[in-house]
């Protein structure tokens, strides 16, 4: 299971801790040149709202059980702005956030969710591994392109598919990817349902709540594993994988090999 949440508002500090209260890991994805302001966004209508962002300096206490990740240094719409202006908000918001936290930033939410194949492309060259739009699917598969992923659903609908995803018993490896603002629980029964939602899974025996940087790791190390003549080969550069076996579940090495008598269709 991913847990994407966008903006860094301070609203992430109490979803934090309700991820930890419940060992839920969360891809949290930041705009660097808000982090410790106040910012007003203009409505429609002609009220205006007012975020305050997360401190500079408490990043690595508010999200020390978290992936941190990159959402543009200044939230522009990439639909919008020229590729140079593209790489310019991730490649600063990249080196803010690793100068901040002294981590690995290699996941990155789009802003308003705007993505195409050019810019997907784009940003593959910076360094990032995996970019999620807002297109939800209400579907529990592995994304087709890592760059342009698309989630399972928004956290406002995430309850009701619950049920059906702890209910599956299915051989193949499956997910429920998540995405919000944590600023929207403002909304108290919405709050309330989000608590619901991470008390149910952090029970669940079989769900591996894991930052979306390190599950895209693992499924491209999986892609990486060769199968020969009934020998499974985890190569020397790569990271450990688990393999499914008739014995129990078993942690392969990178540089191990392992025989076995036959494959299930599924492998
Ligand atoms: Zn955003």
């Amino acid at each position: 299971m991913v847990l994407s949440y966008d903006d860094g508002t301070i609203e992430d500090i109490e979803l934090a801790r309700l991820f930890d209260k419940n060992k839920l890991v969360g891809t949290f994805n930041l705009n660097s040149r808000y982090l410790g302001v106040t910012r007003s966004w203009p409505q429609k209508n002609g009220d205006t709202i007012y975020q305050k962002y997360v401190p500079k300096d408490s990043l690595l206490i508010i999200y020390k059980n978290h992936e941190i990740a990159a959402h543009g240094t200044l939230h522009k719409n990439f639909g919008d702005i020229l590729n140079k202006e593209i790489l310019e908000e991730v490649n600063t918001d990249i080196d803010a956030l690793t100068k901040l936290t002294n981590k690995d930033i290699v996941s990155l939410a789009y802003p308003f969710g705007n993505t195409n194949a050019s810019i997907a492309k784009l940003i593959s060259r910076t360094g990032i591994i995996n970019g999620r739009t807002v297109a939800d699917t209400y579907k529990f598969s592995l994304p087709e392109h890592y760059m342009m992923w698309h989630p399972t659903c928004h956290d406002s609908k995430a309850l009701d598919y619950l049920s059906t995803y702890l209910e599956m018993n299915n051989q193949e490896l499956s997910l429920f990817y998540v995405w919000g603002h944590s600023w929207e629980f403002g909304d108290v029964k919405r709050w309330y349902d989000m608590v619901k939602f991470c008390n149910k899974v952090g029970k669940a025996k079989d769900i591996w709540s894991v930052g979306n940087g390190e599950l895209t790791k693992y499924l491209k190390a999986i892609e990486n594993i060769e199968i020969k003549n009934n020998r499974i080969t985890n190569p020397v550069d790569n990271e450990a994988i688990w393999i499914n076996l008739s014995t129990g579940i078993k942690k392969l090495n990178p540089g191990n090999t392992i025989k076995i008598k036959t494959m299930a269709k599924s492998v």
